[in-house]
C-alpha cells in the first residue's frame, strides 16, 4: 500500500493526516498517510535514506524543514530559494525536496478573492519568521510592486529583506504600522499573535484603505482578533486555512496521482476536526 506522512518532532498536532485521508477516502485510493515522528538526532540520516523508510513521500514541518532541503538530492526552484522544504517525493529513488506553503498561500487568496493580485500595488506584511519568507517569496513571484516588511523586532525584518534583495521589499518595525497600513491593499498578518486565543496584533484598523483584503495565517481559531478587527472595519478578509489546504494539494498528487480539489466539504470536514483536538 502506498504511505505517505508527515514527519517533525512534534507532528500529534499535524491536521495533514486528516486532509490527506479524507482525499484518499474520496478517490477510492487504497493507500494511506500518517503522523511520524522523526527525533532531531535522527533527521539528518532519516532524510538522507528516505526511499529506506518505505514511505512514497512525505511532508515536512518544524524543525526539518531546512535539514530535509539540505540533504535532498534534488530541490525544486521554490525549495531552492527558500532553503526549506515542506513537500518530498522520490523520483528514481532519489528524494526531492519541494516548498508549497508559497503556492498555497496564493492559491487560497485565488480562490476565496479573485483578482486581488491585480488590485494589490503595495501589500503589508507582519513577522519575519519562516513562514513570512514564503509569503514574501510568493508576492514577489506575483509581480507585487512594493511590500512593507514589518517585524516586532525589526532586525529580522531587515535580516529578510536583506535574503531577498529585492528593492519592492521595505522593513521596519511595529512603529511604522499606520502608515504601512494606510498604503496596504493586501494586509497579511504572518506574525504567531493571536494564535489559539494569545493576545492578537492591535492596528489600527481605521488607518487601512477600505477596500483593502486581510489575511491571517493562524487558523485556530479560524476568526483571529486580527481578522475581526478588519472585518469589523468593512475590510474583506480570507482565512489561514485555505493555504493549509492548498499547501497539501502538491503532494497528493505526487503520491497518490490524482490532483484533488480543496472545497466546503473538505473545508468542513478540516474544521470538525480541528474542533475535536481543541
Ligand atoms: P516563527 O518563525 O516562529 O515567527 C513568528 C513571528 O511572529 C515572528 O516574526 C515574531 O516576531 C512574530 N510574533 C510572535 N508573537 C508576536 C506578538 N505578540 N506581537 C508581534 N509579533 C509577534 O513562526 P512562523 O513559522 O513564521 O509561523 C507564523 C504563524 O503562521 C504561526 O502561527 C503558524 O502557525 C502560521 N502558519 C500557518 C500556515 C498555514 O498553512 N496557514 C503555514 C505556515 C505558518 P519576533 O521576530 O519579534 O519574535
Amino acid at each position: 500500500m502506498r504511505t505517505a506522512c508527515v514527519t517533525g518532532w512534534p507532528v500529534a498536532h499535524s491536521r495533514s493526516p486528516a486532509i490527506h485521508r479524507f482525499w484518499l477516502a474520496r478517490h477510492g485510493i487504497e493507500g494511506d498517510y500518517v503522523a511520524y515522528l522523526v527525533a532531531p538526532e535522527t533527521a539528518d540520516a532519516f532524510y538522507r535514506n528516505f526511499e529506506a523508510s518505505g514511505f512514497v513521500g512525505a511532508n515536512v514541518t518544524l524543525p526539518h524543514k531546512e535539514i530535509a532541503a539540505h540533504v535532498a538530492a534534488h530541490k525544486t526552484p521554490a525549495a531552492e530559494r527558500l532553503g526549506a522544504a515542506n513537500t518530498l517525493w522520490l523520483d528514481q529513488a532519489q528524494l526531492v525536496a519541494d516548498n508549497t506553503d508559497g503556492i498555497g498561500f496564493l492559491a487560497s487568496l485565488d480562490q476565496r478573492a479573485p483578482g486581488w493580485a491585480e488590485r494589490t500595488e503595495c501589500a503589508l506584511i507582519l513577522g519575519a519568521g519562516g513562514a513570512t519568507r514564503a509569503v514574501l517569496d510568493a508576492l514577489l513571484s506575483r509581480g507585487v510592486p512594493r511590500i512593507d516588511l514589518l517585524n516586532r523586532t525589526e532586525a529580522r525584518a531587515h535580516e529578510l529583506a536583506a535574503f531577498f534583495g529585492d528593492g519592492r521589499v521595505t522593513p521596519g518595525s511595529l512603529q511604522g504600522l499606520a502608515a504601512a497600513l494606510s498604503r496596504a491593499d493586501l494586509v497579511v498578518n504572518a506574525t504567531s499573535a493571536g494564535l489559539h486565543g494569545a493576545p492578537g496584533l492591535d492596528l489600527p484598523w481605521d488607518t487601512a484603505k477600505p477596500d483593502a483584503l486581510a489575511t491571517d495565517l493562524v487558523y485556530v481559531p479560524l476568526k483571529t482578533p486580527f481578522l475581526a478587527g478588519a472585518e469589523a472595519a468593512g475590510l474583506a478578509t480570507v482565512d489561514g486555512l485555505g493555504m493549509l489546504l492548498h499547501q497539501a494539494v502538491p503532494g497528493f498528487e505526487r503520491w497518490f496521482g490524482v490532483r484533488p480539489q480543496v472545497d466546503e466539504e473538505l473545508r468542513r470536514h478540516i474544521l470538525a476536526d480541528l474542533a475535536r483536538a481543541a
